[in-house]
């Protein structure tokens, strides 16, 4: 008799990106190989395709409560957010001064930091031990010359899920514009503009199972954004280049199913995460959680295994035949400790020995005691 095959690889790093839907993947076809003339064209091939775009855009709005003119489609999120930090900031009519979390993703921290060499004072707000924004040191630090305040929706690397509602308050008594970057947060939180009190928010599609490579910008109607990209004037000149229909399909396409399941799923998920952070902190010696214990996405789970490098971990879980990552796909494989996990307070040290095991769709009840399994005997063959 032979041997019984080895499981499929299961893949726990849907922070870093999650597969396309099936749905998605059907919507886009026609994009690709039927409608394909260029959106800005006059024609009848153009002008179905550019139908195609704007329904697109009305389904996006529609999720985001807000009005269709108001979403630009871009090619991600970090061009998302490059355009609403530095759009945002360069545009506005007064005031030369930025105010950013300290745990923001580099396509937001860099930006603003960026900022500085225009003459922008850019100040960097922190957070607590779970990484939480320090709220009273942001209610010192925007003040009603501010320009622009951005803070994130939900953490990557962490998972922490920021008080938002209580930063728009600060900014909507100072009158300042408040951009977040709700990458992570899109398909599992609410995305409403209006409930969430921000002027601008960014998203990637293929968070929640639309393609890499597409995202889009909300900006409120009356906040005047200068374009980063200039050329054809598209997307009412905020965003110039012949838009991407296919792709700006796949987005609302998943936006759409991501929205209609959000609360069950979520609730799924966020069972599924309980069991995986308790069943990991109970097997394996000194583990520790990062990020906030219960204000935290519901697909996340983030830990410090002290002692061992996140990167032997790692290497051990993958030939366990688990795929993850130690926290961002963007600095994986660097020698630098996060700045996120160093600005909740951790040691260098111990910030290198993260691991972030991430859930999605695919995942199931089985493959978390899989995982719960799998993750001591990684730890402990790494420490060994
Ligand atoms: N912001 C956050 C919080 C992210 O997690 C990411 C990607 O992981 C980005 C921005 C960048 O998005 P994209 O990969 O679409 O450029």
């Amino acid at each position: 008799m032979s041997a019984p095959p080895d499981p499929q690889p299961l893949y726990l790093d849907h922070a870093a990106t999650s597969p396309p839907r099936r749905e998605v993947l059907e919507a886009v076809w026609p994009y690709l190989t039927r409608v394909t003339a260029n959106p800005s064209s006059a024609h009848a091939a153009g002008r179905e395709a550019r139908e195609a775009l704007e329904q697109a855009r009305e389904v996006v709005a529609g999720v985001l409560g807000a009005r269709p003119g108001e979403v630009v489609f871009t090619g991600g999120g970090t061009e998302a957010d490059n355009l609403a930090v530095t759009g945002i900031a360069r545009a506005a009519p007064r005031g030369r001064h930025v105010v950013v979390s300290a745990v923001e993703h580099p396509a937001v921290l860099e930006t603003a930091l960026a900022l500085r060499a225009e003459g922008f004072r850019v100040d960097v707000v922190g957070v607590d031990g779970d990484g939480v924004l320090d709220l009273e040191a942001l209610r010192r630090t925007v003040t009603g010359g501010t320009t622009l305040v951005s803070v994130m929706y939900a953490n990557n690397e962490v998972g922490t899920v920021q008080p938002l509602a209580e930063v728009a308050e600060v900014c909507r008594d100072r009158g300042v514009p408040l951009h977040t970057d709700a990458v992570q947060a899109a398909g599992s939180l609410p995305l409403d503009v209006d409930a969430l009190g921000v002027d601008a928010l960014s998203a990637s599609a293929h968070k929640f199972g639309g393609l890499r490579g597409a995202g889009f910008l909300h900006v409120r109607g009356a906040l005047a954004l200068e374009p980063v990209l200039h050329g054809g004037g598209q997307e009412r000149g905020r965003r110039s280049g012949t838009v991407d229909v296919a792709s700006a399909v796949g987005t609302a396409v998943a936006l759409h199913l991501a929205e209609a399941a959000r609360e069950e799923e979520s609730r799924r998920l966020a069972g599924l995460r309980d069991r995986l952070v308790a069943g990991v902190l109970a097997a394996v010696p000194g583990a520790r959680l990062t990020g906030h214990p219960v204000r935290r996405l519901p697909h996340h789970a983030s830990f410090c295994f002290p002692g061992v490098g996140g990167e032997t971990v790692l290497a051990e879980l993958e030939a366990l035949g688990v795929t993850c990552s130690s926290g961002s796909a963007c600095a994986a494989g660097s020698e630098d400790a996060s700045h996120v996990l160093l600005a909740c307070g951790l040691d260098a040290d111990t910030a290198r020995t993260a691991v972030r095991l991430t859930l999605g769709r695919t995942t199931t009840e089985e493959d978390v005691e899989r995982v719960v399994d799998l993750v001591p005997r990684a730890v402990g063959l790494a420490r060994a």
